[in-house]
């Protein structure tokens, strides 16, 4: 795959990193940028207020990026598609409107996973502060996957909710989501899926998968950030209440009793990121193009390169082994502390994250305070990976 050169960052002058923090956001193609660029010099108006041209233009934009978004996960109707500010909104969005809806009991359950994001906690932690709802967590097993055993246990007729990630960003491993969703409905629970680390790297078919919400970021997919999608299916977000209130989300108001309008608007109170939407569909169309088989290949040829070079190096652990993983690696030593490995990475000119990743539970599960993570895209290279290797190799000759 060589697209390198459709991304203006790997342009400049040098040094340029070399970039392996995908999994925290990615570079923007130049389709990406110039989309930026036309919407305020030809389309800049407000939506779905305006009589005159431009605001027609500008809505006919919006309203077919949705169309767009909703093609690209398989949605069964682009009135599915609530824009939102990243994964963390979507989420936050689906706790908080069950919080409202009044239909949760106390004992009610809500089940994550150890690996889960901070953002596929704490919004759960609020609905279960504010109802008397309960969070339940499921372990990992020995080598860090997750313990279908003991979520089978779990499961019972109080599960509301299970929230997983699809690929946990601290430890690179996709969940059996397929599972996890047909366990869940067997009882009756709703599924919701972070697509965060998904979205950039696998096809997502929403239908096919039998998931009931899923949310993502758009910056983790080319897009600028601030973008993001909730995706749910019709039946259940016509279910729930409106959980901000403004403009557009309205049908009719007055002083005594107000309306509200029907989906997507009813979640989307004010004034939409009306180019960041557009851009999203512009980001994920380039990304359709190339092909997600296409992606997910060069990817996992990328992983197993650094994996194996990881492997060959003795003070360092990778969190979870070598298979089963998409586009990140997780590395971890007793002796080395992981901001010191990042830190020579970056005097190296190896762009990594290091920390954990918005995963504290997780760490805690593991013993360890954080982790050194590489992530790949698209755009990433097998001399990348080597110049990536050689630095660790150097650094931890430096750290010993
Ligand atoms: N979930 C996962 C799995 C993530 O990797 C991230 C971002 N690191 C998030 C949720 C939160 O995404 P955002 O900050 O874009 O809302």
């Amino acid at each position: 795959m060589n697209v390198r050169s459709d991304f203006p960052f790997f342009r400049q002058s040098p040094p340029v990193p070399v970039y392996l923090d995908n999994a925290a956001t990615t570079q923007k193609p130049e389709c990406v940028l110039r989309a930026i660029r036309d919407f305020y010099e030809t389309t800049n108006a407000n939506v779905h207020r305006g009589a005159h041209r431009t605001s027609r233009a500008a809505t006919e934009a919006h309203e077919q990026a949705r169309a767009s978004v909703a093609s690209f996960i398989g949605a069964a109707s682009p009135s599915e598609i609530i824009f939102t500010s990243g994964t963390t909104e979507g989420i936050n969005l689906v706790a908080q409107t069950l919080t409202y809806a009044g239909t949760l009991s106390a004992g009610d359950e809500i089940i994550v996973s150890t690996d889960s994001h901070h953002s596929n906690i704490v919004p759960w932690q609020l609905l279960c502060e504010r109802t008397g709802a309960v969070l339940r967590v499921v372990p990992l097993t020995e080598d860090l996957r997750f313990d279908g055993e003991a979520y089978g246990k779990m499961l019972g007729e109080r599960t509301v909710m299970v929230a997983v990630p699809m690929v946990s960003n601290a430890l690179g491993l996709r969940l059996p989501v397929e599972e996890i969703i047909e366990r869940a409905h067997s009882v009756g629970a709703r599924v919701l899926l972070d697509a965060a680390q998904a979205v950039a790297h696998e096809p997502l078919d929403v239908q096919k998968m039998g998931c009931d919400f899923l949310a993502f970021s758009g910056h983790k997919v080319f897009a600028p950030t601030g973008t993001g999608v909730l995706w749910g299916r019709a039946e259940l977000l016509d279910a729930l209440p409106p959980w901000k209130g403004g403009g557009e989300m309205i049908s009719s108001v007055t002083f005594a009793k107000t309306t509200y309008n029907q989906l997507p608007f009813k979640y989307e109170a004010g004034t939409p990121h009306i180019c960041g939407n557009i851009v999203l569909a512009e980001a994920l169309r380039y990304v359709r193009d190339l092909g997600l088989p296409a992606i997910r290949a060069h990817e996992q040829d990328l992983v197993e390169r650094l994996c194996a070079g990881l492997a060959g190096m003795p003070e360092i652990r990778i969190l979870g082994g070598a298979g089963g993983r998409t586009s990140l690696v997780s590395v971890h030593s007793p002796n080395v502390h992981h901001y010191d490995l990042g830190m020579l990475l970056d005097q190296m000119n190896v762009a990594v994250r290091t920390g954990h990743h918005c995963c504290q539970p997780l760490m805690q599960s593991l013993g360890i305070t954080g982790t050194t993570r590489y992530s790949v895209a698209l755009y990433n290279t097998e001399q990348d990976i080597d110049v990536a290797l050689e630095a660790t190799r150097r650094a931890l000759d430096m750290l010993r």
